[in-house]
């Protein structure tokens, strides 16, 4: 017998998925999910995971509920872990309990992690706080869901006799139904009141009115589910507390080119600051196996002064060597090492080395200009396969001797190339961000080299990637130093 764990996804924003819920997320053998789950969320869902889509079917149709209580007591029976993933919090308006049924009868085990639900997220994000001892002591949560195509009974009197504010779920098209509702049961027309749809993600947008006209206006802007509607005095101060809509990079959309190992800190960092990111994995690295060249060298490692890396890769293949032939760090007492940069750095770090040099300017250059002015003896270099011949070079002018051993390749990867030259193009992308001069040819190479670059900016990590971003005409801009922090320093100065 398995187990099944009913999960709150939180309303879209990855960050608002709970500890627990991401633990469970991770240990996951099968996840469930529908079609509110945000995107952050299921880029969680582990590689080896069965992922089971229920929200989408044959002609776009949901999976009918029945069906879904079937598929999670069938796998929950078997000797795994499930995950059901449902937006919010599962048990508002979730149907969780209805789920939970089946797997009570057949004496599945199961556990609830409850979520943040967007009937309290949605208005937050957007400068509503719910209760406000000014303005309304109760909160009341209703559905506005329609069956079979009648409106939902809701209890309007109760509601306006109540005082409190209302948040209203599923309630977009059922919107001048509810406030005319509310108005025939007496509220006043001028009550503030606002939809937030999309809350909590880079889309998301606030219309604020009166309980009078808040119809028309989210008809005019065209809203769409899925949206929540609040209604009751708090909602005046939405204006004065709309802390999301002022994040520096809301309402940009940035791709994000860096391998997806390493794309999460970028990714995290441009989200918490509004960003809508579109993680467009264009290159990876692939340690070499086996790689003779790199055994010879840790064989005789002796007779080096300086052992230099240029990305956090290169240490994972020294490191993956050392382990293979049963060496750990000891194997480098005595040779210097130089990094290219703080990341570079901190890969070291991670294994107890602190590096002896570090250049001020993060490129091969500055890198190779460092090593001419601190060693007399022979160098290695543990980089990609067509690594920069600007490093080398330094060396060469300064007449020092070295072996370029490449212990990782670069392949290109090419995902949704149509997609991302129509976004492209129609200026729907603002930003794309190149870490290294291979993304900037992995990306151009995604697309097409017939793109027009003219409506985006390539945010570059230094001269060299900004050199092959102009090669393709793209317009560019560069980190004043070559660290993600460079990067978002940029972007944020240039909006
Ligand atoms: N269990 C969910 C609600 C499911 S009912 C929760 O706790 O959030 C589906 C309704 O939730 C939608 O029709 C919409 O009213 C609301 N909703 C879900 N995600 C939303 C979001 N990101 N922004 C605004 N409303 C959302």
């Amino acid at each position: 017998m398995g187990k099944v764990i009913l999960v709150g996804a939180g309303p879209g924003d990855g960050g608002l998925l709970t500890v627990k819920g991401k633990a469970a997320l991770e240990r996951a053998d099968v996840v469930v999910f529908d079609r509110l789950v945000g995107e952050e969320v299921l880029n969680l869902i582990p590689e080896r995971a069965k992922r089971i889509d229920v929200g989408k079917h044959a002609g776009d149709h949901p999976v009918p509920q029945g069906e879904i209580n079937r598929i999670l007591l069938e796998e929950g029976q078997k000797d795994q872990l499930v995950v059901r993933l449902k937006g919010g919090d599962p048990f508002l308006f979730g149907r969780g309990g209805e789920e939970l049924e089946l797997l009570s009868a057949h004496h599945v085990p199961f556990e609830v992690v409850p979520g943040v639900t967007s009937a309290l997220a949605a208005p937050a994000y957007g400068g509503i706080p719910v209760t406000h001892r000014d303005f309304a002591s109760s909160l009341h949560i209703v559905t506005a869901h329609r069956r079979a195509g009648k409106e939902a009974d809701i209890p309007f009197d109760a509601l306006v006799n109540a005082g409190g504010t209302l948040v209203f779920l599923m309630g977009v098209a059922a919107l001048p139904h509810i406030c005319e509702g509310l108005l025939k049961a007496g509220m006043v027309p001028e009550t503030p009141a606002a939809v937030v749809e999309r809350g909590t993600t880079p889309r998301q947008r606030r219309i604020s009115a009166t309980l009078a006209t808040l119809p028309e206006q989210a008809k005019a802007a065209g809203v769409e589910s899925p949206a929540v509607i609040v209604v009751g005095g708090v909602c005046s101060l939405a204006e004065d507390f709309d802390w999301f809509d002022r994040l520096s990079l809301k309402g940009k959309r940035v791709v994000v080119t860096r391998p997806k190992d390493r794309a999460g800190t970028l990714s995290a960092r441009l989200r918490a600051l509004g960003a809508a990111v579109w993680e467009f994995p264009c290159i990876e690295t692939a340690p070499l196996h086996p790689c003779p060249a790199l055994t010879e060298a840790v064989e005789g490692l002796s007779r080096y002064q300086w052992l230099v890396f240029t990305s956090p890769a290169g240490v994972a293949c020294l490191w993956d060597e050392l382990r293979r032939t049963g060496r750990d760090a000891r194997a480098l007492a005595g040779v210097s090492i130089a990094a290219i940069g703080p990341g570079t750095a901190k890969a070291l770090d991670a294994h107890g080395l602190t590096a002896d040099f570090i250049p001020d300017v993060y490129d091969g250059a500055h890198l190779g200009a460092g090593l001419a002015e601190r060693c007399t003896g022979r160098v290695l270099l543990l980089r990609a396969e067509w690594g920069s011949p600007a490093l080398t070079e330094a060396l060469e002018g300064a007449k020092l001797s070295y072996d370029d051993v490449a212990v990782y390749a670069t392949h290109y990867a090419a995902p949704q190339s149509e997609e991302m030259r129509r976004a492209v193009e129609a200026g729907e992308v603002n930003l794309v961000t190149f870490t290294s001069a291979s993304t900037v040819r992995g990306f151009v190479r995604s697309v097409g080299e017939g793109t027009d670059f003219s409506r985006i900016t390539g945010v570059c990590i230094g001269e060299q990637t900004a050199k092959e971003a102009r090669s393709f005409q793209i317009p560019v801009t560069i980190a004043r130093e070559a660290t993600i922090d460079g990067l978002i320093e940029i972007i944020t100065e240039g909006v």
